[in-house]
């Protein structure tokens, strides 16, 4: 890994840098929203808003994931830039021997940054008239008190004395061929949570590809399409009906979860959910290179949240 661009050489490059991307048209006052009142104070980096109510001092990590912590923000851009363009994610380990900062603080960048690729996702609804939505779910990690299941809901809960399904937890993914994934961790993939999840994200006139789980008959008919392929009987592939791409991310987000993040607290699932997400809508197939995935990672490090993470409450911060 080459460092030799400006922004990872010093402290007032890098804030140039973050400047740049975060304030495109003039500098925001995070407190009050007023644009290019501000004036510099003695302090290199630091503003003070002119708006007469205001008067606050500000600098470019205001009001982000950065805000208030003593890492030089050149470490910040190279830790972005490291966590962006490696494909199986870093460990907290790896970026603290790369970067040479204390496993401490490599542990605290890991977890930030995390958070500010949850907030770099797009909106609006997924596929479209002629566009393949695929939706599918898989599970991971282990839950240490799991509830017991019922199966009036789906056909999932094969427990298996605390190996199976039920010991775990389900996340679901809808991927547009082609294009982006959203995923979600839940508590329970039964079929309220999934329908839920289909209706608030994917266009109705779209055509919807699910392997043959019951947990997509009845949201599979509002759709312009729903064809299944029968994983049970062996069929993985139908035309072009099939669940690849969604079962291409859980693949590259297990393996990653298996050779980097070895001990993922439950309650931090949904954090890196969010992380390889985020690096798979923005992969190289779809245009974007390591750097400008980094700079969106760096756009979402301001404190915003998208709504329809909040709406299966999985993404509390
Ligand atoms: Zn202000």
């Amino acid at each position: 890994m080459k460092f030799d661009a400006p922004q990872f050489q010093s402290e007032t490059e890098a804030r140039k840098y973050i400047e740049a991307l975060r304030w495109p048209d003039g500098r925001v006052c995070p407190h009050c929203g007023v644009v290019g009142a501000e004036y510099a104070t003695k302090r290199e980096g630091r503003y003070r808003c002119g708006a007469k109510e205001c008067r606050k001092d500000f600098t470019t990590t205001t009001g982000t994931v950065m805000e208030a912590t003593h890492i030089k923000l050149n470490v910040w851009v190279m830790a972005f830039y490291l966590m962006a363009s490696s494909k199986k994610g870093m460990s907290a380990h790896q970026l603290h021997r790369t970067l040479d900062v204390t496993y401490k603080t490599a542990w605290f960048l890991c977890h930030r940054i995390r958070l500010a690729m949850a907030n770099g996702g797009l909106v609006g609804p997924m596929g479209g008239a002629g566009q393949v939505v695929e939706a599918d779910e898989t599970y991971y990690g282990k839950v240490s008190n799991p509830e017991p299941r019922t199966r009036t809901t789906g056909q999932l809960h094969k427990s298996k004395k605390g190996h199976g399904p039920a010991n775990k937890r389900p996340i679901v993914a809808l991927v547009e061929r082609g294009g982006q994934a959203r995923v979600f961790h839940v508590a329970e993939a039964d079929r309220i949570t999934v329908e839920k999840i289909v209706t608030a994200n994917v266009d109705p006139a779209s055509r919807l590809h699910t392997d043959e789980s019951s947990l997509y008959t009845r949201i599979g008919k509002t759709f312009a399409a729903h064809e299944t392929v029968k994983h049970t009987a062996g069929e993985y592939v139908r035309g072009d009906v099939h669940n690849n791409s969604a079962e291409g991310f859980f693949g590259v987000f297990k393996k990653g979860m298996s050779g980097v993040y070895q001990h993922c607290d439950e309650k931090h699932l949904h954090r890196y959910v969010s992380e390889f997400e985020f690096r798979f809508n923005t992969r190289t197939k779809l245009g974007f290179t390591d750097t400008q995935r980094a700079q969106l990672a760096i756009e979402g490090a301001e404190g915003k949240r998208l709504t329809y993470r909040r709406t299966d409450g999985t993404a509390a911060p």
